[in-house]
C-alpha cells in the first residue's frame, strides 16, 4: 500500500446480510450473509481494487462503505471515527465520500452542467456562480468542457460516465468509490474512462474500485481484493493476486475472466 500513516478508510469485521432476522428472533426465515467479517484498509491516496465473481459481495461493501446499507455488525472508520454508527450524520459521511455506479445515473432532464450543479447549489446551498465555475473545472478535466449544454441522451455512454465521474468530484470527497463504472459500456468506450480513472490516480485521489478489468487493476491498485463469498479470500500487489494467486478459489476466478 502507498502512502504512509493512518488509513482513511478502515472497514473492521463488517457483516451484512440480507432478508431474515438480523438479530436472535425466529421469524423471518433464513438471512442470506452477504459480507462475512471484512477488514480493509485505504492509506490517503492509496488505490484498492475489488475483484471477485458476480454475487461475492462488491456492490454491497461499496454500499455499507457509503452508508447506503446498515451492517450488522463491524466497524466503518473514516478518519478514525466509526461512522457505522446510527449516531452519525450520514449525509456529512457521504459529502466526504462519492460512490459511482455501473449506470450513470445522470438525471436526463437536467443539462450536464445541472447535473454537476445540482447537489452543491440545493444540498449544500453554494452561490450559482461558484457551483458553475468548479463544475467548469471538472468537466474540463474530464475533457467535456464542450458538453456542459448538452442533455445526457445527446453525449455516448463513455461520455456520460465521464460526467458521471465529474459529477461525483465536483463535491471534492476524500475517497472515490467506483462500482464497475465501465461495465456497461460499449467495449469502445472503456478506454477513455479508464484513462481518466488512470489520470484521476495520477493525481493522488483515494479510490476505492470495483471492477472486472484487470489490465486496470494490474497497471492502478496498490492492493487487489479478492473476495469469494462475502469473505476476503485473498490480498496482496496486483503481482501477487493477479499472477501468482495462492488459493484455488482465485485461480478459478481468473481462469474464467479468460
Ligand atoms: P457483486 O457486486 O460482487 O456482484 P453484490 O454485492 O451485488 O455482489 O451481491 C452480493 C449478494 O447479495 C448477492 O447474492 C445478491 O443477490 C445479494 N444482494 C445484494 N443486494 C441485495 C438486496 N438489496 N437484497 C437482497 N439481497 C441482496
Ligand atoms: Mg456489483
Amino acid at each position: 500500500m502507498s502512502g504512509t500513516g493512518a488509513p482513511l478508510l478502515s472497514l473492521r469485521g463488517v457483516r451484512k446480510s440480507f432478508g431474515g432476522t438480523r438479530r436472535r428472533g425466529a421469524r423471518g426465515g433464513v438471512a442470506h450473509l452477504v459480507l462475512d467479517g471484512v477488514d480493509l484498509d485505504l492509506a490517503p491516496h492509496s488505490c484498492t481494487v475489488l475483484v471477485g465473481a458476480s454475487g461475492s459481495g462488491k456492490s454491497t461493501l461499496l454500499r455499507v462503505v457509503d452508508l447506503l446499507e446498515d451492517v450488522d455488525d463491524g466497524q466503518i472508520l473514516l478518519d478514525g471515527v466509526d461512522v457505522a454508527d446510527p449516531w452519525v450524520d450520514a449525509d456529512a459521511v457521504r459529502a466526504r465520500l462519492a460512490l459511482v455506479f455501473q449506470q450513470y445515473n445522470l438525471f436526463p432532464h437536467l443539462r450536464v452542467m445541472d447535473n454537476l450543479t445540482l447537489a452543491p447549489r440545493v444540498v449544500h446551498g453554494r452561490p450559482r456562480d461558484e457551483a458553475e465555475a468548479a463544475a467548469e473545472a471538472m468537466l474540463a478535466k474530464v475533457g467535456l468542457a464542450h458538453k456542459a449544454r448538452a442533455y445526457p441522451d445527446q453525449l455516448s455512454g463513455g461520455e456520460q460516465q465521464r460526467v458521471a465521474i465529474a459529477r461525483a468530484l465536483v463535491g471534492d470527497p476524500e475517497v472515490l468509490l467506483l462500482d464497475e463504472v465501465t461495465s456497461a459500456l460499449d467495449p469502445a468506450l472503456v478506454g477513455e474512462v479508464l484513462d481518466l480513472l488512470l489520470d484521476l490516480r495520477t493525481e493522488g485521489t483515494t479510490m476505492l474500485v470495483a471492477t472486472h478489468e484487470m489490465g486496470f487493476a494490474r497497471d492502478v491498485a496498490d492492493e487487489v481484493v479478492f473476495l469469494h463469498e462475502g469473505r476476503v479470500h485473498e490480498r496482496g500487489t496486483p503481482a501477487q493476486v493477479l499472477d501468482d494467486p495462492q488459493r484455488a478459489a482465485t485461480r478459478e476466478f481468473l481462469r474464467r475472466l479468460h
